[in-house]
This record gives structure tokens, C-alpha cells and sequence, in this order.
């Protein structure tokens, strides 16, 4: 059992990290950019190190530099936080061959589940409901391809196997664009992922995303922890998101939850992960699993009250789950807004120095920052500065405290997304619940023309 954890990671999620590590009496190595020397969580580290200059290839994603990091400061496990190296099989390989714990599930899981094409396999071995589409990859014989094409019907999507990050897709309307389409979503596929094997499934025209987390130890024995929606996004970026997705019936819920579990045995996964669900007139369509630690874990905190990192910490150890599904509780409902260094209007990022940082409280909420006055926001990486978490007993509760707290939160010396928030908790539509994943960029788009 380790008692030593390396952080390989930056910003929110590695404080996150931290305070569970520091809860546990883990002792905490953190690793940082050049750029993220003066970070408030580097000073609470056991030992900090620097392992590079600013640019992510340089350092957040050098692996060797974070094993040799790992090694100076005998660090006996790696918690790669989200993005970076998290999803990175070859890297959870070289931790476990320098004899360090990788604080996520094997590398083979990893693998499968990086795959789409086998990720879908698997889960509809286990069950899983998945979007109706090709088995495998779409065959290159032409003929053979329109052919499952027809089957699916139209408008349907192409996707890369190898894809990632909302790239690699593309929609297709009616059979006359489908073999063009499948030759450019290839060649992009091949240059992007270094893999040409495209499928195709149904497009959905109005779903929401609807996700599902589940923990797994190294027994067989997992639960799913209750749900997500995260349909409020803008280019495939998630802005907001709330536990439980709202309008669910319980029943379809637990018999999908039930099926994730079981794919988790079925791949003897370990640690903590997601599936994620496409979620249209009642029915549920897995997309993908995504096989690390959530930046929206927290609302699940926040309905189940349990600590989803230092669970995760423990499985890694190589604990057996002691939670039981029927222990599982859903209690009110949970709000996170991803506080963004960037332009509410352009989206263009805003990196610079913070002059004003007033964070809100209050019963039921919560802020999860690495950022203060006077802090610099780095132009290196992505720019998420906070997360407001907010919960309540109901969701008009959660709602209500929602509101004060964005009203009460100041950030000046740069620009964030705070006016998106606001204007999002006044929205009839977000405010009733259940939309879908296009309302976002459709409001964002009237308004611009407005
Ligand atoms: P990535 O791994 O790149 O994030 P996903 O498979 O998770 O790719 O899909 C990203 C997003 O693309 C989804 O959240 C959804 O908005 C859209 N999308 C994916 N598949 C479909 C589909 N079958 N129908 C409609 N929209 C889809």
C-alpha cells in the first residue's frame, strides 16, 4: 500500500488532489510547469518540483520528466488528474514498470476503451445500450459500406476510432455525401490519431448528455454512484452540469446504471470512470467511457456525499469497495458552473493577473480554485480558473443558491465566463430542465444576431 502520491497534474484539479492526499496523510509530491512555480499548491506539497518549461509538451506531458520527478522524490504513486497523461496507456505501462501505482484503471482498460470502435463492442457485450450503428469499423469496399449506411439510415454520424475532444466527426444528410464524407473523416482520422478506422451511428437530432459514475476495486465489485446531465456545452465543452440529470425516470436509470456495473466486471475495470450517454425520448445511447476522474465530479460529491478522489486514492491502494449499491443515496440536487479565464461574448481566452477574487459561501456551497488575488493566469492551458459548486434540497433550491452565489462572486483584472453563468440561471428553458445539448450554442447564436 502506497504512502506517497505524485501529482502530474496542474491548477484546480491538482489541489483537489492535494486535499484528498492530505486528509489521507498521504504524502504529496507536486510537479510544475515553469509557469506554475508561484501555484498556492505547490507551497502545501510535502516536495515540489519543477520539471519543465511552460508549454504542456514540455513538461504536464512529458513522462519521462514525471517519472524521474516520481524517482528523486520517492514517490510511490501517480495521480494524473484529468486531461494531460490521464488517458494515456503507454504512460500508465511506465509508471507500473518503474514499480509505481497508476492511480486509474489498467492500461488494458485504457485501451479499450481509447478504441471506440472496441469500446462499443465491449459495452454491447455487457449489455450497455449503444447508438445503432455499424458493428466495426465501416468498410472501405464502397458498396459495403453504403449498404450498413442505408441500414442505419440518414442523417447519420461518422466517427473516428481514435477520436477525442469533439474532433474527428463529421454528420452525414443523405446517401450522395456519404462515400466523400467517409474518405475525408479517414484521412483526418489518420492524421489526428494516427488511426484511419472511422464507424458510423444514427444521428441523434435533440439529445442531452447523460452520464453515469461509476468506482470499481480490484475484486469485481462496483456501483454506480447516480447520474450527470452535462448537455450545456459549446463545442463539446461542458460549462455547466448538475446531479441527478433532471427528468430521469428512476427505473430506466438504474437497470442503465446496473449495465454499467456490469461492463465494469465484465472488463475487470478498477478506479473511477464515466459512461457517457446520449439521452433521447426516454432512451439511453452510450457514447463513451472516459476512464479518469471528472472535472464534474463534485456534483456527484455533492448529491451522494461521498469523496470520489480519496475513493479512488483507496481502490488504487488496493482496498476492497465496502459501499453497496443499496448504499448509494441521491440526496437533492447539485449545480457546477466551470468558471473560465475568457471573454463571455468572443470566448477568447483571458490570461493575466487578477486584481479582484471574491469567491462566494454559504450553506451548500462550494468553490474549488486554485486561483487568488494577484494570481496569473497562465496563457499555457486551458482556462478553467474554478468550479462553483452549488447544492441544495431541491432543484429549485440548488437554483436559488446558484444565483446568489454567481451574484455574489467577483473576478476582475482578467475576463470570465461569470456573465455566461448569470445569464444562463435566468433562462426559462435551462430553469424548467431538460435541454438538450444544441440550446446553448442556439441561444449563444439568437443572441449574436440579436
Ligand atoms: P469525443 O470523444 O470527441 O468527445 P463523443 O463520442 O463523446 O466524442 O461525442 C462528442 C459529442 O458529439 C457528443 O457529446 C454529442 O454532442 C455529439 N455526438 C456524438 N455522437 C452523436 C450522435 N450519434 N448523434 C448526435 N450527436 C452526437
Amino acid at each position: 500500500m502506497f504512502r506517497s502520491v505524485l501529482i502530474a497534474n496542474r491548477g484546480e484539479i491538482a489541489l483537489r488532489i492535494l486535499r484528498a492526499c492530505r486528509a489521507m496523510d498521504l504524502r504529496v509530491i507536486v510537479v510544475h510547469s515553469e509557469a506554475d512555480r508561484d501555484a498556492s499548491y505547490v507551497r502545501h506539497a510535502d516536495a515540489a518540483l519543477c520539471i519543465g518549461p511552460a508549454p504542456a509538451q514540455q513538461s504536464y506531458l512529458n513522462g519521462a520528466a514525471i517519472l524521474l520527478a516520481a524517482e528523486v522524490c520517492g514517490a510511490e504513486a501517480i495521480h494524473p488528474g484529468y486531461g494531460f497523461l490521464s488517458e494515456n496507456a503507454d504512460f500508465a505501462d511506465q509508471v507500473e514498470a518503474s514499480g509505481l501505482t497508476f492511480i486509474g484503471p489498467t492500461a488494458q482498460s485504457m485501451r479499450i476503451m481509447g478504441d471506440k470502435i472496441a469500446a462499443k463492442q465491449a459495452m454491447r457485450a455487457a449489455g450497455v445500450p449503444c447508438v445503432p450503428g455499424s458493428d466495426g469499423a465501416l468498410p472501405l469496399d464502397p458498396s459495403a459500406a453504403q449498404e450498413i449506411a442505408n441500414e442505419i439510415g440518414y442523417p447519420l454520424i461518422l466517427k473516428a476510432a481514435g477520436g477525442g475532444g469533439g474532433r474527428g466527426m463529421r454528420v452525414v444528410e443523405q446517401e450522395s455525401d456519404l462515400l466523400a464524407a467517409a474518405a475525408m473523416t479517414r484521412e483526418e482520422a489518420r492524421r489526428a490519431f494516427n488511426n484511419s478506422a472511422i464507424y458510423a451511428e444514427r444521428f441523434l437530432r435533440h439529445p442531452r448528455h447523460v452520464e453515469i459514475q461509476v468506482i470499481a476495486d480490484s475484486f469485481g465489485h462496483a456501483v454506480w454512484l447516480g447520474s450527470r446531465d452535462c448537455s450545456l456545452q459549446r463545442r463539446h465543452q461542458k460549462v455547466l452540469e448538475e446531479a441527478p440529470a433532471p427528468g430521469v425516470d428512476a427505473e430506466s436509470l438504474a437497470r442503465v446504471g446496473e449495465r454499467c456495473v456490469e461492463a465494469c466486471r465484465q472488463i475487470g475495470y478498477r478506479g473511477v470512470g464515466t459512461f457517457e450517454f446520449l439521452y433521447e425520448d426516454g432512451s439511453f445511447f452510450f457514447i463513451e467511457m472516459n476512464t479518469r476522474l471528472q472535472v464534474e465530479h463534485p456534483v456527484t460529491e455533492a448529491t451522494s456525499g461521498l469523496d470520489i478522489v480519496q475513493m479512488q486514492i483507496r481502490m488504487a491502494q488496493g482496498e476492497r469497495l465496502t459501499l453497496q449499491q443499496s448504499d448509494v443515496a441521491c440526496r437533492g440536487q447539485a449545480f457546477e458552473c466551470r468558471i473560465n479565464a475568457e471573454d463571455p461574448d468572443t470566448f477568447a481566452p483571458s490570461p493575466g493577473l487578477i486584481s479582484t477574487w471574491e469567491p462566494p459561501g454559504g450553506p451548500g456551497v462550494r468553490f474549488d480554485s486554485h486561483a487568488f488575488s494577484g494570481y496569473r493566469v497562465p496563457r499555457h492551458y486551458d482556462s478553467l480558473i474554478g468550479k462553483l459548486i452549488v447544492h441544495g434540497a431541491t432543484r429549485a433550491d440548488a437554483l436559488a443558491r446558484l444565483r446568489v452565489a454567481l451574484d455574489e462572486m467577483a473576478i476582475g483584472g482578467i475576463a470570465t465566463n461569470l456573465p455566461l453563468h448569470r445569464r444562463i440561471v435566468a433562462d426559462p428553458d435551462f430553469i424548467r430542465g431538460e435541454v438538450d445539448i444544441h440550446h446553448l450554442e442556439n441561444r449563444l447564436r439568437v443572441r449574436n444576431h440579436a
